[in-house]
Order: structure tokens, then sequence, then C-alpha cells
């Protein structure tokens, strides 16, 4: 650390060096992110609240009132009227939420998962399908929780037959994800209902990315399966404002059909101005809250049609492309990631090239397949570019 004080302007010469190192959302070459340039209001509103602290709330009534308004807008967005839940930083802090809650009521309510001296210890299991996102491991890890992988079926959703199988006496909770992270499917959520509601079992829906397109889609009459409340077995959602919300990073959220969630992770909070605490986080920034609702009013339901309908279509673009270069796609996209491959090109070194030349994709673990998100921030123009780069490798490497 500098013994004096340096002046700003120097401060900033720095940083801004720094920053000239990062990609660019606007450049169009990050194609598997999923997030995205956040709204330019909702930008400023979250600066506005960095200083308001979500963990001491009678501090911040006004942003508390924030937090409450912008959950029930979320909620309402996914047909729960009395909704429980926090903002927090992002999908991973909501799964770990909704995995705390689940865990802690097993406990009280089945009696699984207790520590006492007189019996042995049962690790309670959950059920997750074989595209759950890492932070399932993580949760795991820190709750001492047993993941149960269930088998996907020929459209990469999880398959319920599995599901069945899987479940035993120490089973708590199955995991349905809407929007998956590496294809963007969709898992059979009243389905798993049915299974759960029929063997008592909380049911998680992580809808991190799906959250905020899937219901917009269904407005302009794309025909996709219900994934949230309406739903009765399902029992949380995670939902992330900071990916197709478009909200700063880190805007996460977590809702709780019952007040009984948060109430089980309460711990005391003797030095604040509230007695209690759910969250994991203690101090906790007030700004994504903020952003959030910003956002959500700016955009309303019609600029988030039209954003999901933008997405989509530059997916729909680039996946009829991809075909006519003879890649196949691992799935019709339901949302707006593509997964392809080309049979004659091995996937891993497409990647490889593909980076060499800018464009930054990812490829995913089941199946292999180069992965590309079709946040805003890629136009059709970049595609084109983008094609273009294949059409070159395509007739480096002699293939028709
Ligand atoms: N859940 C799903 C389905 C995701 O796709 C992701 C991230 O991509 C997460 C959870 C984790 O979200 P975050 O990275 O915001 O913690």
């Amino acid at each position: 650390m500098n013994q004096k004080p340096l002046e700003k302007e120097k401060i900033l010469a720095t940083l801004a060096k720094f920053k000239d190192e990062d990609l660019k959302y606007s450049n169009g070459n990050i194609l598997a992110s999923m997030c995205t340039d956040a709204n330019p209001l909702a930008k400023e509103a979250f600066c506005n609240f960095l200083d308001a602290n979500l963990g001491d709330p009678g501090l911040f009534k006004g942003t508390q009132a924030l937090e409450e308004k912008v959950i029930k807008d979320i909620a309402s967005l996914l047909s729960l009227d009395k909704p429980f839940g926090n903002i927090v930083t992002g999908g991973t802090e909501a799964n770990l939420m909704a995995m705390r809650a689940i865990r802690n009521l097993a406990r009280n309510e089945k009696n699984i998962g207790v520590i006492d001296n007189s019996s042995e210890f049962i690790i309670p299991e959950v059920i997750v399908p074989r595209s759950a996102h890492f932070s399932f491991e993580k949760a795991a890890d820190m709750l001492n929780l047993k993941l149960v992988v269930a088998d996907l079926d020929e459209n990469y959703r999880v398959d319920t037959e599995s599901v069945r199988e899987n479940i035993n006496d120490n089973t708590i909770a199955i995991l349905g994800i809407a929007g998956t992270t590496e294809l963007g499917v969709i898992d059979p959520i009243e389905k798993l209902s049915k299974i759960a509601t029929e063997n008592n079992l909380y049911l998680h829906v992580d809808a991190a990315f799906g959250g905020f397109i899937i219901p917009f889609l269904k407005d302009i009459g794309y025909d996709l399966p219900s994934f949230d409340f309406s739903i009765k077995g399902v029992s949380s959602i995670t939902i992330d404002p900071h990916k197709m919300g478009l909200a700063p990073i880190p805007s996460g959220c977590i809702l709780f059909r019952e007040k009984k969630f948060l109430d089980v992770c309460a711990v005391e909070a003797p030095y604040l101005t509230t007695k209690k605490q759910s969250t994991i986080v203690g101090t906790r920034l007030g700004a994504p809250a903020a952003a959030t609702w910003a956002v959500m009013q700016y955009m309303g339901r019609e600029g988030y049609q039209k954003s999901a309908k933008d997405c989509m279509e530059t997916t729909e673009f680039l996946a009829d492309e991809l075909k006519k270069e003879g890649f196949e796609l691992v799935v019709k996209p339901e949302l707006n990631i593509v997964g392809f491959n080309h049979p004659k090109i091995p996937t891993e070194d497409l990647a490889k090239i593909l980076e060499e030349k800018g464009w930054m994709v990812s490829v995913s673990t089941y199946p292999k397949a180069i992965r590309i998100v079709l946040m805003g921030h890629i136009k059709q123009t970049h595609l084109i570019d983008f094609l273009n780069s294949i059409k070159e490798i395509k007739s480096s490497l002699n293939i028709k």
C-alpha cells in the first residue's frame, strides 16, 4: 500500500487501464455468458443505493421496503401472491438458501439429518438432475447433504422415472431446472411436482436463467411448459435478475411459498435493528434490490417480452445457419441457448480455434458440445461475423 495518498486522476487512470483488459459485451464476442450489459437505469439505481445495508434493515427502511416490493413483483411473475424471500447475490446463493431451508425443515418435520447421540446420523439426500448447476455441489458440501443424480431423457430433461427410482427414506427434496445452464431446456416440473407431493418431498425449481425469460415467451405465444408456483408441489424458486432480468451483478432472488422456510433458517442477530436474520450474508448490499426494482419498472412486461423475442430470433437465426453449414444441434433450442457439434471436427478443437479467432464460446459437459448463450448483446451482425469464422475454419480443414 502506498504511504501517501494518491491523486484521484492517477487512480482513475490506473483503473481504466485494468478495465481496458476486460472484454466488452458490446463487442459481441462474448458468446457463452448468462450475464449481459445491465440496463443503464438499473446501474444508476444501483449506484444510488451503494451504502444501504439490508443486513440492518431498521436503518434502511426505504431500501427494505424496496426489497419487499421487488420480491412481490418477481413473485407475481411466478404466480405467487404472498411470497417470502430475499434479493441475494445470484443463483448460487439462492440455491444455497433453498437447500439450507429444506435441510432444516427436514430435521424438524422428518427427523432426517438430526444430530443427536442416540441414533445413527442420516445424511439427507436431494435428487438433482444430471444437468444441475455446480452450485448444488457447493450447497451439498456446506450443508452436509448427499446429491443423488437422476438421469436425463433423450432431450436432456430430467427423466422422471429415474427420479422416482432414486427416492428412499432419506430423500428430502427434488430439484427441477427451468432453463438448464448448458442447454436451456426446461424439466417437466408438473411431473416432478406430482412425484414430490406423492412422496412428501420438497420441490425446488432452479429458474436462475429461465425465470426472467420463460414467462415473457409464454406471453407472446411460445409453447413452453409451466414451471412456477402455479404448480402446487413447488416450494421454492431461484430466479436471477442479473441474467435475463438485465439487472447489474450481483442480483439474485430466492422465493419461498411459505414463511416457515425463512423461519427455520433464522438466527439471533443481537446487535442489529432486527433481532433475527435468515439470509446467509450478514451485511447485505441494498443496491441489487433497488436496481432490480428500477429495471422491472422501466422494462415493464412489454419490454421483457421484446427482449425475450429478440434473443429467440437471434437463437433461431444461429441454429438455422449452423444446420446449413452441416452442424448438428444437440436439441432444438427451447430458450436462447444453442448447443452444437460438427461430425468431422472434434468439439474441443473447434472451441480452441474459435477462441483463437476471438470468439468466447464454452464447451458443455453433457453432452460435449459448443455452447452459445444468445444474450441481448449478441446481434445478428455479430453472428454473421461468427458464421464467417465458422466457414473459414471449415475451409481450412477441407470440410465442405
Ligand atoms: N443455476 C443455474 C441454472 C445457472 O445457470 C447458474 C449460473 O449460470 C446458477 C444457478 C448460478 O448462478 P450465479 O453464477 O449467479 O451464482
